[in-house]
């Protein structure tokens, strides 16, 4: 694979005497959609966290986009990266958690306009076009003006998604976005991330315990399990046919 934007080198995550992620090496290319599988506690969201500058690590390198996240290039030495590096090298990823995490006291409008006004420096008419061209694309246009709590959680989540492009990210990342869902509102989010995932220059990194969407959605599956990935590949074979035991047993429970 030739110039990945995400690549982790060797990494290490501890939390205390608790080995998170163990010497874990994971590239994906740009464009490229990911799934990342695997039992609860195995280190999943701490990927996500981890390239979201929401936690650090504690050995190896991540790069994002050729430069290193955690530190910053002095000559051809790594140094402790710097707020200003980080926040920099934030703008280049946008996060849908679990919980929607929209900011209660704004309209849906504001939600989508306040941080490309205030980080990208938009005109607040330009902020307002963009945010009304997502809310369209997410089917949310006639909802502009509501507050988060008159939504419905799957109007939410969409709004939440919204949101993370307005600040036109180049690489996605969803942490279990249909996990707080009730069943029947499930749908209506994944069409939209079924629908992003046909923009070919996004990245994007999912992590789902939806079997069916991750292969509908995914260039590439990976499982993990002890800080590790264990086995990775197009859907196609890792779902039906899996290699190593632990992949098997993990579907067996999950599917
Ligand atoms: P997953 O998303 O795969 O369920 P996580 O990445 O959330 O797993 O967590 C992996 C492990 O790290 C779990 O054992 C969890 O308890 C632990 N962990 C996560 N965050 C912290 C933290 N801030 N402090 C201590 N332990 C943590
Ligand atoms: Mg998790």
């Amino acid at each position: 694979m030739t110039d990945p934007i995400i690549k982790f080198d060797s990494v290490g995550k501890r939390f205390g005497a608790i080995t998170v992620l163990d010497d874990l090496d994971f590239e994906v290319a740009n464009g490229e959609k990911v799934t990342i599988i695997g039992p609860s506690g195995s280190g999943k969201s701490t990927i996500l966290r981890i390239l979201m500058t929401l936690e650090t690590i504690s050995d190896g390198v991540v790069y994002v986009a050729g430069e290193p996240l955690w530190h910053e290039r002095r000559g051809d030495a790594l140094v402790p990266a710097s707020e200003a590096h980080l926040r920099e090298m934030r703008r280049h990823l946008g996060m849908v958690f679990q919980s929607f995490n929209l900011f209660p006291h704004m309209s849906v409008l504001r939600n989508l306009t306040e941080a490309p006004v205030r980080v990208l420096g938009l005109s607040k008419s330009e902020a307002r076009d963009r945010a009304r061209e997502l809310l369209d694309m997410v089917g949310l246009a006639d909802q502009a003006e509501k507050f988060p709590h008159q939504l419905s959680g799957g109007q939410q989540q969409r709004v939440a998604i919204a949101r993370a492009l307005a600040m036109r990210p180049r690489i996605m990342l969803f942490d279990e976005p249909t996990s707080a869902l009730d069943p029947e509102l499930v749908g209506e989010v994944q069409a939209v991330i079924r629908r992003l995932a046909e923009e070919h220059d996004l990245t994007m990194l999912l992590v789902t315990h939806e079997m069916r969407f991750a292969r509908e959605i995914s260039d590439r599956v990976c499982f993990i399990d002890g800080g590790r990935i264990r086995e990775q590949g197009p859907p196609e074979e890792l779902f039906t046919d899996p290699k190593e035991e632990r992949t098997r047993d993990f579907l067996q429970a999950v599917l």
